[in-house]
């Protein structure tokens, strides 16, 4: 059962969050799962072991999304298990969040390599594998700083804006190869992150939000599922924004 039966997904970034909540998603909906981690290994291995007794193929893989031949590696990996990769979500992010006055250049690099070109890697990485499979989805997770902007993330704001530019340009040069290119912008998520933030902050964030409260990793999970999945076959080069209508 399950409306991804069959395919397999690469997942950027899984063992916490929104990357955990999409691959457990992925997974009660009949996908095979390959997804990373930077250094997590127990949480990932537990993961593995978990998805693994959904009844699909799972498997962890330690792999930097930042660095491109570590990306060709990981779809090399997983074409040798698995015969085909039909759903690619770039999820990996970090933030290194500091005012322009204070930002250092490898704040910057850090976070344009990890979040910007990552998703430049995979998908070149598996853009030859689409091809000749003629079929493909690949799920961007940006977020609305990317369009908004935001005060003390210059950095992060940028690197979810190009993301945004990339998803749109993918989306129009692989079109017609039946591959689509889509982005998820989440706004506040709330993971365990965020549990460690000042409550009454907190709060202040959820009333400003029109549904009043944030999101969670399973709402930005099933907007993936949607554009992962052939329910949104006729939809690329979107930003769909899951955002509990913060922005409008
Ligand atoms: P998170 O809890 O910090 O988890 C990040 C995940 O990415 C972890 O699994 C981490 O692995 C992995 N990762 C970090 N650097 C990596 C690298 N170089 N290569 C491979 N994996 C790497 O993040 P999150 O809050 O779930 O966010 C996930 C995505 O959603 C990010 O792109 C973020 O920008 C975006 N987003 C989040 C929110 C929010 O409110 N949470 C809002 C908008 C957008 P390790 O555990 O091994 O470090």
């Amino acid at each position: 059962m399950g409306i991804l039966k069959g395919k397999t997904a690469i997942i950027t970034g899984a063992t916490r969050g929104i990357g955990k909540g999409i691959a457990e998603r992925f997974a009660e909906e009949g996908a095979n799962v390959v997804f990373t981690y930077a250094s997590s290994e127990e949480k990932a291995k537990a993961i593995e072991a978990d998805l693994n007794s959904k009844g699909v193929k799972a498997l962890a893989l330690k792999s930097n999304a930042a660095d491109y031949s570590a990306c060709e590696d990981l779809v090399k990996m997983t074409l040798e298990q698995f015969e085909t990769i039909d759903i690619v979500v770039n999820n990996a992010g970090i933030t290194r969040d500091g005012l322009l006055m204070r930002m250092s250049e490898e704040n910057w690099d850090e976070v344009i390599d990890t979040n910007l070109k990552s998703v430049f890697n995979m998908t070149k990485a598996v853009q030859r594998t689409m091809l000749k499979q003629r079929s493909g989805s690949i799920v961007n997770i940006s977020s609305v700083v990317g369009v908004k902007g935001n005060a003390g993330q210059a950095n992060y704001a940028a690197s979810k804006a190009g993301i945004n530019g990339f998803t749109k340009s993918v989306a129009q040069e692989l079109g017609s190869r039946n591959i689509r290119c889509n982005a998820i912008a989440p706004g506040f998520i709330e993971t365990e992150m965020t549990a460690s933030l000042d409550e009454k902050v907190v709060q202040e964030w959820r009333d400003a939000i029109p549904l009043k409260r944030g999101g969670t990793p399973e709402d930005v999970a099933n907007a993936t599922l949607f554009l992962a999945s052939d329910a949104s076959a006729y939809i690329t080069g979107q930003i769909i924004h899951v955002c509990g209508g913060m922005l409008t």
